[in-house]
């Protein structure tokens, strides 16, 4: 869970080459065999117990590193402009658009967890994103952006102008908005990576791109994995809370205030955008954590339960009987935890 770096863009071309397994002892003599690299701006770590006897361990590397190369530059990232998401961003207005399948599952995911959260999670918040300076546009800096600048952003903004026709694998815009998908592509490739894995038929894993997590099986000598969750300040990574994924086969993900942020006049603006008001979020829930089936799932209702603010979020959890770990900035410094009974049973090894 525990995020190493901060949102970078940078070419990950150059490391592909000397991308390889490197093996540890997990506990019981036994080996992991662990491979990291960058992809989607951040770190990706993949942990596996049992590599698989079809597959040797370079063929198995470079699959790995092909894959999250195409999901990222390929498909998802906004920050290279030949990718599908850029060409569709920079397609006409009205244009039908030819999308792969897996442009379409995410936008589907994204239009489903829309609807679910009354508009407070919305890939079509790019325009926003980019204007308070999270995006990949260069010079546009991190600073309070005018309200009529907000109000021109917020013009752009709106799921209903994103139609999706998965018979025809065809998306078009109405408008001319601008998609970003980086709340949920990185769960995406996890889960994609977990299907990969899957497939060659590895039964024991732990998969992490960003601190968005999926974990299988359980690691040697042990009844399952034992991610953290990290503390929600930005002075480096310290553990807040360990648990337990108990065996089970589970996704992770949260988001957080403190990692990708500015303050201006003693307030924080960080890159969760309310996108009915056009502003990052104010309120004192500073992480929240999500288990859920899917990591793409759980990636984005994370940052949706971080858009929507304590209340609402925990309302929210608790009509999908969700498994979730709120942080709380306390009005004495501290924090205070909110945390879901179904999440409660990950808190305890018996
Ligand atoms: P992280 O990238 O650290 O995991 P998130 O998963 O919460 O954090 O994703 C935050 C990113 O999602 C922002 O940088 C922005 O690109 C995008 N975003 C911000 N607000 C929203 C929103 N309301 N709905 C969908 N995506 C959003
Ligand atoms: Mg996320």
């Amino acid at each position: 869970m525990i995020e190493l770096l901060k949102r970078h863009s940078f070419s990950a071309t150059f490391l592909v080459l000397f991308l390889s397994f490197v093996f540890f002892f997990g506990g019981d003599g036994e080996e992991i065999q662990q491979l990291n690299g960058f992809t989607m701006g951040t770190s990706y770590q993949v942990q596996i117990v049992d590599m698989p006897d079809a597959i040797s361990a370079e063929d198995l590397a470079a699959d790995i590193s092909d894959l999250l190369g195409e999901l990222d530059t390929g498909i998802f990232s906004t920050y290279a402009s030949n990718s599908e998401l850029s060409r569709f961003n920079r397609h006409g207005v009205n244009v039908p658009f030819i999308a792969s399948s897996r442009m379409i599952e995410v936008l589907l995911l994204a239009q489903e967890v829309a609807a679910l959260s009354g508009g407070a999670f919305d890939v079509t918040v790019g325009p926003l994103v980019n204007l308070w300076g999270f995006g990949p546009d260069l010079g546009v800096f991190e600073t309070v952006p005018r309200q009529s600048q907000i109000d021109t952003a917020l013009n752009r903004v709106g799921f209903q102008y994103l139609r999706i026709s998965p018979s025809s694998q065809e998306i078009r815009k109405t408008r001319d908005i601008y998609v970003d998908l980086s709340a949920i592509a990185k769960g995406y490739a996890v889960d994609q990576l977990a299907e990969y894995l899957d497939g060659v038929g590895v039964d024991n894993y732990f998969l992490e791109i960003g601190g968005e997590l999926k974990i299988k099986g359980s690691k040697p000598g042990a009844d399952g994995w034992v991610p953290a969750i990290e503390t929600p300040l930005d002075e480096g990574s310290q553990v807040y809370q360990i648990f337990y994924s108990r065996g089970d086969n589970i996704a992770v993900a949260g988001s957080g205030d403190y990692r990708n942020y500015f303050e201006e006049d003693g307030q924080r603006y960080s890159h969760e955008i309310d996108p009915r008001n056009g502003r990052p979020v104010t309120h004192r829930l500073a992480a929240a954590y999500v288990i859920d089936d899917s990591v793409a799932r759980a990636d984005a209702l994370a940052t949706t339960y971080m858009v929507l603010g304590p209340e609402a979020a925990a309302a929210l959890a608790e009509r999908q009987n969700q498994a979730v770990y709120f942080i709380y900035k306390s009005e004495s410094d501290g924090f205070e935890d909110f945390i879901s009974d179904e999440f409660e049973y990950y808190l305890g090894n018996n």
